[in-house]
């Protein structure tokens, strides 16, 4: 079996909380706390979990635009948290993020046109203008928009035409991954629909690599070939989309599945509501983090952390009774 595209072991993200009139370190948020996950060419991680679970930071530190406090990042043979300065530049060439607020994350003062040729200028992708002209109309219409739209502002476009315009400018460098960070989360559901169909096409086209970050277990389950479900901080189960849907083994990921809605009104599922809400990430609990909420705890559930082990078919799932 090949390398996998993408690597990621032991990765722990924990950030300083400063207080008082010193700003001296009063506590700790630890974000990411030892997440490991791996995704292969052309593939698709779905990464799930409840707001403040981690999962962007994860995604944010993949790409380096935080350093991890701790864990080994390995994109394409390469160790990227060894990288710097032009090798740092050619790596995150082939690594791009696709964000949640795509009005947030374009230039309201630059035409379309202007942003996305400034990727082609930036990493000298085209010689002159005309051709920069051409690869702007090329990626437009790729992502579904028109070549005349080049001339246009962001603010003429609808929230799914401007995603579709930051997914062009993601793949105006060519990249191999590209973390979609819950990039369909400000949509109307109807539009959240095609740009999840147009992340597909565009990964059938160009063998693209996603890692793809949501809080709801619905809006992966299309495009993820691999499922991994994050609770304050750490994975708690990963699997195939098939076997995660059809069969969870993890009590948080049940409770997050009883609370999809099932298309079909004939088959019933057993909201499964989950006492409390999710601790702080500044203070975890002890052992299994989800057992303050779990309905099947065991006392020994407070005392160790349960480890992320592998099943049958690749199932992974963190659980002492699982
Ligand atoms: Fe629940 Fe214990 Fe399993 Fe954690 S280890 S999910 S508390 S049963």
């Amino acid at each position: 079996m090949s390398e996998p595209l993408l690597r990621v072991s032991g990765l722990k993200k924990h950030f300083p909380v400063l207080g008082g009139l010193l700003s001296r370190q009063v506590g700790t948020v630890y974000a990411v706390d030892g997440v490991s996950f791996s995704i292969n060419r052309g593939e698709t991680l779905g990464l799930v979990g409840e707001s403040g679970c981690g999962k962007s930071t994860t995604g944010r530190c993949v790409l380096r635009l935080i350093e991890p406090t701790d864990g080994e990042v390995v994109f394409d043979g390469e160790d990227v948290g060894k990288l710097g300065g032009n090798d740092l530049r050619a790596m995150r060439r082939n690594m791009q993020l696709v964000f949640q607020d795509p009005f947030a994350s374009l230039n309201p003062r630059m035409t379309v046109g202007s942003i996305l040729g400034e990727a082609f200028t930036i990493h000298n992708l085209a010689s002159g203008a005309k051709e920069r002209e051409e690869r702007v109309a090329g990626l437009l219409v790729k992502v579904g928009l028109k070549a005349e739209h080049m001339r246009r502002y962001p603010h003429e476009f609808s929230g799914g035409q401007r995603q579709r315009i930051v997914i062009a400018r993601a793949l105006a460098v060519e990249p191999k991954l590209i973390v979609c960070d819950e990039p369909v989360s400000a949509l109307d559901v109807s539009i959240q629909a095609q740009v999840i169909n147009l992340l597909e096409d565009l990964q059938a086209e160009l063998n693209l690599t996603y890692l793809f970050v949501a809080h709801d277990l619905s809006v992966v389950e299309h495009i993820s070939d691999r499922v991994a479900v994050m609770y304050l901080g750490r994975i708690v189960e990963l699997a195939k989309a098939s076997d995660l849907y059809r069969n969870p083994q993890h009590p948080y990921t049940k409770a997050l599945l009883s609370a999809v809605p099932v298309p079909d009104p004939r088959l019933k599922r057993n909201r499964i509501r989950l006492k409390g809400d999710v601790p702080s990430p500044m203070k975890p609990p002890s052992g299994c983090h989800f057992h303050t909420r779990c309905p099947i705890a065991q006392p020994h559930c407070a005392e160790s952390a349960p480890e992320l082990k592998e099943g049958a078919g690749g199932h992974f799932v963190a659980c002492h009774l699982a």
